[in-house]
């Protein structure tokens, strides 16, 4: 019996454009996932970038809310997979981490305490990567990170996103929430990774010791950088651009060539960075530039 063929991928062909949907080009989505949301689930099956160009990644952590994350992932998507063929999409991947779970409570105001932060985020980050290594392919254009608490973006994000051309590029992420003094819904900044680095943060980096972080959006903390999520103007361009030196993880569009040539989440004090705001640098460090939209907006879940 002959032995299997040798498959051949030209990497040069693979383009990862402005036009991803003319070009036939693949986009695979990673979300890590402690919980299910039902609302990032029907937001995911409303984008509209062809689902057969689209392929999925989970990882949950083996915890009882892990199971449970898993098993109702897997229910939602034997439902898609055995639908119309529309909506399926190429194919989808569950990992279930191998790495400690450093923190058991998940509440937002136990997740955001300062002293949680390093050990919390060299977690996430040892979960992207792992998902991100196990899941990339030969024929993957583009990684579109998204967390399982995004519950409303466009349903052209992919698109949208895709049309700027940008190595790295991150809408602004915004929370929903009920304002007590007006008496009605309002918008609240979510996701304060996304930043223009400030001198202020480059003078108490270079006082830290090697293994330290430094953290954005803690008053203890102050950096002076610019927050691409107080730059929003919603009266102004949907798709003004900003050169970012920080970026948030929680929805995030990286070309595939980017991670491929080894950008990652270091799960580590890099540059005395760490997670999605150490793999902007990492990116830069490799010639690859983060922008931002400000008035473009994807909402997190309001607990
Ligand atoms: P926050 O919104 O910045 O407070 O961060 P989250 O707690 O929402 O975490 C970001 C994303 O990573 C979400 O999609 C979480 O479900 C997921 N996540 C958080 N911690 C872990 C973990 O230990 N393992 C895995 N697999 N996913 C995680
Ligand atoms: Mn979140």
């Amino acid at each position: 019996q002959a032995p299997p063929p040798v498959v051949h991928y030209q990497m040069t062909n693979l383009t990862a454009s402005a036009d991803p949907v003319g070009n036939r080009e693949t986009v695979l989505i990673l979300t890590p996932m402690t919980r299910f949301y039902q609302g990032y689930w029907d937001n995911l099956l409303k984008l509209s970038y062809p689902h057969e160009l689209i392929s999925l990644g989970f990882i949950t952590p083996k915890t009882r809310e892990g199971n449970a994350a898993t098993a109702a992932l897997q229910e939602q998507i034997n439902k898609v997979q055995s639908g119309s063929k529309g909506k399926r999409f190429a194919s989808v991947t569950i990992l279930r981490q191998d790495t400690e779970i450093p923190l058991q409570s998940q509440d937002e105001a136990e997740r955001h305490k300062m002293e949680n932060q390093k050990m919390r985020r060299a977690a996430m980050s040892k979960a992207r990567n792992s998902l991100l290594f196990t899941t990339l392919g030969p024929t993957t254009s583009w990684v579109l990170w998204l967390d399982a608490d995004i519950v409303e973006t466009p349903a052209s994000l992919i698109q949208d996103l895709a049309a700027h051309d940008k190595p790295v590029i991150v809408p602004n992420c915004f929370q929903r929430y009920y304002n007590d003094e007006k008496k009605a819904m309002d918008v609240r900044p979510y996701d304060f990774n996304s930043w223009i680095d400030s001198q202020t943060a480059q003078i108490l980096a270079a006082k830290m010791d090697n293994d330290d972080i430094l953290l954005e959006g803690y008053r203890e903390l102050p950096t002076y950088r610019t927050l691409m999520a107080y730059m929003a103007d919603s009266n102004q361009d949907l798709h003004a651009e900003v050169q970012l030196d920080g970026v948030g993880g929680t929805a995030l569009l990286v070309k595939a060539d980017v991670h491929r040539d080894g950008a990652m989440f270091p799960p580590f004090s890099f540059y005395h960075l760490i997670e999605t705001e150490g793999f902007a640098k990492m990116a830069s460090r490799l010639g690859w530039k983060s922008w931002g939209l400000p008035n473009y907006f994807v909402y997190h879940f309001n607990e």
